[in-house]
């Protein structure tokens, strides 16, 4: 079979491979579409560590092609979407749910301490408790649910009521899912900052109440202008501290700023604990996704609860990856995604 391989921090080869051959418990998936993420922009850049050789991808959908022996759960025919979190099951956070804090965490294609080797290719093994069945479902849809269980989980962790109001910083692919998931969950008004006019215009026409351009306004006196006040929630979708100070200071005092938005691991920010104390504003994190995020995703997903297809702007070989996070680099276009049947 043919993988997209990175063999070294910029550096990524199509090579020929042998099919993968599936555990007892692992179904082989023929892989129908895969998404590109900023996850895998980082892991090839090596500002997310990865032991090479590795075949990146974890947000990948297709056939189950083959079943392990102890699988009867699946055969082979099933559409499928993969989950990238394998869970360890035995450890105390496993236990609670919280399967994205395993101890023993474990990621395919994805940011993990271990991490196996994802969906960039024409067939990847998965444990049969990581797919999830689509049914018709097309592929690169399907393949949106690994980004959309991760704003699942962002939803869930700013714990908001219908009517809270929400603020959300950077309206990339991410940030526009994420838009949508509190869409759903009822926030309203929603205000999206950013900077590209077409990624804001998307953001209106995909369900933002109102939208700021930090060109023309400061985010921090617009967002609540817009709001009607400060909002119960404000979300940042990029990643950088400055972005993140914004976020917090348009949060109503009893609040809460989600980082949502993957900071640099060195990134360091000052706080005042007074202002914590006495407005009772949080921070809280988001971090990928458990099992039930992933099964609510598909969901959402399978009931047109998403717009997907106006977030895939790319459909790429496994040849085009370097191209793809050259665009990601610069903010060109929105989700790529790469179909491992074309190109060849
Ligand atoms: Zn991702
Ligand atoms: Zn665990």
């Amino acid at each position: 079979m043919r993988a997209s391989t990175l063999t070294d921090v910029g550096e990524i080869t199509v090579e020929e491979r042998d099919r993968p051959d599936p555990a007892d418990d692992e179904v082989l998936v023929q892989v129908g579409a895969c998404s590109v993420c900023m996850t895998d922009y980082h892991m090839y850049h090596g500002t997310f560590a990865a032991e090479t050789p590795l075949v990146l991808g974890h947000e990948g959908a297709g056939t189950v092609a083959e079943v392990g022996s102890d699988v009867d759960s699946f055969s082979v025919g099933d559409r499928v979407a993969i989950n990238p979190t394998v869970p360890c099951n035995a450890c105390s956070y496993c236990k609670k749910g919280e399967t994205h804090l395993c101890e023993n965490n474990t990621s395919i294609g994805g940011a993990g301490d271990t991490i196996l080797d994802g969906a960039f290719a024409e067939y990847v093994r998965v444990p049969a408790i990581n797919v999830e069945d689509i049914g018709e479902m097309s592929f690169e849809r399907a393949a949106l649910a690994e980004p959309l269980a991760c704003c699942v989980h962002g939803v869930e962790q700013a714990d908001i009521k219908p009517g809270d109001s929400v603020g959300i910083i950077g309206a990339g692919p991410i940030g526009l899912l994420l838009l949508q998931a509190f869409r759903n969950a009822g926030a309203a008004p929603i205000v999206v900052s950013e900077l590209d006019d077409e990624r804001r215009e998307l953001a209106a026409d995909l369900g933002a109440d109102a939208v700021v351009d930090p060109n023309e306004e400061d985010p921090e006196t617009a967002i609540p202008e817009a709001a009607g006040g400060p909002v119960d929630v404000g979300a940042e979708a990029i990643g950088l501290v400055p972005t993140i100070k914004q976020a917090n200071a348009v949060t109503a005092p009893g609040g809460l700023t989600l980082i949502f938005g993957v900071p640099d691991q060195e990134a360091t920010m000052e706080i005042s604990p007074f202002d914590v104390f006495f407005d009772e504003v949080d921070y809280r994190g988001s971090f990928s996704l458990t099992t039930e995020d992933f099964e609510r995703a598909v969901t959402m997903l399978q009931h047109d609860r998403i717009d997907a297809e106006r977030l895939i702007t790319e459909r790429i070989g496994l040849d085009d990856l370097p191209t793809a996070f050259e665009r990601m680099g610069n903010a060109e276009g929105l989700k790529k995604v790469v179909i491992p049947g074309d190109g060849e």
